[in-house]
């Protein structure tokens, strides 16, 4: 039996892999939950799934989650704060940790299970793309066992040789991530300039949080996804790419040097990185619907357009500079997400604010995790003074 603590299980992957978690009762318990503003659903998972804790960001929160529990008769223990967050994430009563909170606020937690050397599935890929160095880093310092959630990324990680972490990367060319295009990839700039934030949102093939929903839309989302790709298979952007591929059947793509490319196939379900994840190195079934290729019957595949995308290619201009230039593109598009999903900003506005946040640093490597959240700030009360320019 393993013992897992969910961080974000209120989202869309901590929902999909109570789901699966559900399936399998009896090789799977829960130690944990964590959420942040839907507390009713919270209080419910818990119960649902006799949860030992759940952890929310604040005392007024934690209140109301306390008497939500104690009217539903429920036996969980409610806790707040980051301290706690780290805390659920590292207690010696827990084997896996998912990491699904969404944004910044994930780095610390997630990063307390790997320095607690827990299996981590990762699917914030927000804590890579801010702290890649020091993340990898406290990987091997800690032994633990990172594996990655997001599709690209699973995808790849099933394609790639075994012992490539031992000396076989010399016979991996490329990394081929593939790329939906999002809800606006044959739209034109003018409609794409006055897109709403319910359009953002309605994403073609995947059913997901808000904020990464509108990354996809402006594929920022690939751009964070790259600089994951680098950290996680150690390599360098020159070996990643973008492939459109609309239809969301093909994963990701590892071409090796003999010119054979493996690719990994399914449908857009993130319940099967989920259940790979969870059962790595065996596999379990996850309650995805079986691929049906004949029914598809087309797959296609086009280059990415980085004029109509600039996030795209901010967010691989960011990866060349290096240091803590991640972080602040990270940041900025934050802020300038949030900002666009309140209305205060038109959709092109997000680039925009993304990139004058990042012409006004100068980048140095971070060489601790104060100096990413010090970054991290700085960059968030640069974009918010870009922004109110934008908006007057
Ligand atoms: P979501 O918005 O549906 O859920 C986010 C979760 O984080 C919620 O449980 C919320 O309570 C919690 N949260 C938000 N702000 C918080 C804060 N300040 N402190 C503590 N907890 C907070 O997001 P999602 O779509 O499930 O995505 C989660 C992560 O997984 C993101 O990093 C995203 O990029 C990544 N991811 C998601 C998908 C997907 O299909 N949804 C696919 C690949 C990767
Ligand atoms: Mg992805």
């Amino acid at each position: 039996m393993y013992s897992i603590t969910i961080l974000g299980s209120t989202g869309s992957i901590g929902e999909s892999t109570l789901d699966v978690i559900a399936q399998h009762s009896d090789q799977y318990s829960i130690f944990a939950l964590t959420g942040c503003r839907q507390l009713e659903k919270l209080a419910q998972q818990s119960i649902q799934y006799n949860a030992k804790y759940a952890v929310v960001t604040d005392e007024s929160s934690a209140k109301r989650l306390t008497s939500l529990i104690m009217d539903l008769k429920g036996t969980t223990e409610v806790m707040f704060g980051s301290d706690a967050l780290s805390e659920v994430a590292s207690s010696n009563q827990v084997d896996i940790v998912m990491a699904a909170i969404v944004g910044a606020a994930g780095l610390l937690p997630t990063l307390s299970a790997v320095k607690a050397g827990k299996k981590v599935l990762l699917a914030n890929k927000e804590s890579l793309v801010m702290a890649g160095s020091i993340f990898m880093g406290a990987v091997k310092q800690h032994s633990a066992t990172l594996l990655p959630i997001d599709s690209e990324h699973n995808a790849i990680f099933q394609c790639l040789p075994d012992n490539y972490n031992d000396g076989d990367q010399p016979s991996v060319k490329k990394l081929i991530l593939s790329a939906s295009g999002g809800p606006f990839r044959t739209w034109d700039m003018q409609k794409i300039s006055k897109a709403t934030p319910e359009q953002a949102c309605a994403h073609p093939n995947w059913s997901m949080g808000n904020k990464i929903s509108v990354d996809s839309a402006s594929m920022m989302n690939k751009g964070l996804e790259c600089i994951e790709a680098k950290w996680l298979f150690d390599t360098t952007m020159d070996k990643i790419e973008v492939l459109i591929h609309p239809q969301s059947i093909v994963h990701s793509l590892v071409q090796y040097v003999d010119g054979s490319v493996l690719a990994q196939l399914g449908n857009p379900d993130m319940r099967t990185p989920i259940a790979h994840g969870l059962a790595w190195p065996q596999r379990l079934a996850s309650g995805v619907a079986d691929l049906d290729l004949s029914e598809i019957a087309q797959l296609t595949f086009e280059q990415p357009d980085l004029v109509k995308f600039p996030c795209l290619q901010l967010a691989y201009n960011a990866a060349a500079e290096g240091g803590n230039a991640p972080a602040v593109l990270n940041a900025a598009n934050e802020i300038a997400v949030d900002a666009f999903l309140d209305g205060r900003i038109g959709f092109t506005a997000i680039a925009q604010a993304v990139e004058k946040t990042l012409d006004s640093f100068d980048f140095y490597e971070p060489e601790s995790l104060d100096a990413v959240q010090d970054s991290d700030n700085r960059a968030r009360s640069v974009a918010v003074s870009v922004i109110k320019r934008i908006e007057s």
